[in-house]
């Protein structure tokens, strides 16, 4: 974890594009409180396949207004270069200086990949195209990526991203400690120097929590599946104890020199500001 102290703390909060105007509304509202609390930057998530591009790109806008630094979220697979280059060229016109590349998961029904095959090519492709205009961030899987090869094969595609010109990385949510530090420790043995920030889930449902989990590989250990699950549909005590949980693995991050937090908000600020307000950080 040596490597990772020299970094200065930084925070922030992921949003999904809201579907509906009531959505927006509501997702405005949590922005200014979210504002409040001055963060680094906000991120604003993209659909498979570019399916919420306009919806991301309005939200970044939003975003943006509130005197925000907003990063869009940009996956590849199945996008070609013309429509990739548009897009970039239209967040630089707007003033974007940071952007989350990803390879993205193919939608259903798509077959082909297209141009692009795994985010150390859209990393290539936005330095190609845009030089240092973007700080880019790139994802990192502390429990390994569930199409992995092998766990091997899998920090060695994360060094490629890294080659490529990431400048930071954001992991997926974790609840196991160990798992982070031991990432980290491998990237610093692979010489990578970059600053790998975990991403934090808060816990308000399980059901939903264990569903999104299985889906994207990360794991809820035993003791932690077994306590929630035996709370069954009382959501004030699974809140309660997921808070407790999450503030002690945050704390217990920023000890070991986690060079700072990134709160996947689900576009809720009540849930991440008592994380944030447990911690004691500023706001
Ligand atoms: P990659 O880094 O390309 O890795 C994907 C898989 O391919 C891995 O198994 C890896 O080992 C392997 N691999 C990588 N490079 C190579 C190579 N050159 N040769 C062979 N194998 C290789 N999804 C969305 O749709 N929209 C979002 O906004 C979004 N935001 C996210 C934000 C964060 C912080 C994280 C952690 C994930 C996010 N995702 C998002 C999910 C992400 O798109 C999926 O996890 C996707 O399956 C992988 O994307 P990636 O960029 O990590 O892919």
């Amino acid at each position: 974890m040596e490597s990772q102290k020299k970094y200065r703390p930084g925070f922030s909060f992921e949003f999904f594009p809201p579907k509906t105007a009531e959505g927006r509304q509501k997702l405005l509202a949590a922005r200014d409180k979210f504002a409040a609390l001055e963060p680094a930057y906000v991120s604003v998530t993209y659909g498979a396949g570019g399916s919420t591009q306009q919806g991301t790109l309005e939200t970044i806008r939003d975003m943006l207004a509130a005197g925000l630094d907003a990063a869009p979220h940009l996956s590849c697979i199945g996008s070609s270069s013309e429509m990739l280059r548009d897009i970039l060229q239209g967040y630089k016109a707007m003033g974007v200086k940071r952007i989350v590349a990803l390879r993205g998961d193919m939608p259903s029904g798509m077959r082909e990949a297209g141009e692009f095959s795994y985010a150390n090519e859209l990393v290539e492709f936005i330095r190609r195209e845009t030089g240092d205009h973007f700080h880019i961030e790139v994802a990192a899987y502390p429990e390994f990526h569930p199409q992995a090869a092998s766990a091997q094969k899998d920090l060695l595609n994360f060094k490629r991203k890294v080659e490529a010109g990431a400048n930071a990385a954001i992991t997926q949510y974790f609840y196991n400690l160990d798992a982070y530090l031991r990432f980290v420790d491998e990237c610093e043995k692979m010489g990578l120097a970059l600053p790998i920030v975990p991403g934090i889930m808060p816990i308000t449902n399980y059901k939903q929590l264990a569903r999104f989990s299985e889906a994207c590989g990360a794991e809820i250990p035993r003791w932690l599946a077994k306590r929630l699950e035996g709370m069954g549909d009382d959501l004030e005590s699974i809140r309660a104890y997921g808070l407790e949980v999450t503030v002690e693995l945050c704390r217990r991050l920023l000890e070991a020199g986690a060079p700072g937090l990134h709160f996947y908000t689900m576009n809720q600020f009540e849930p991440t500001r008592a994380i944030w307000q447990a911690l004691g950080l500023p706001g």
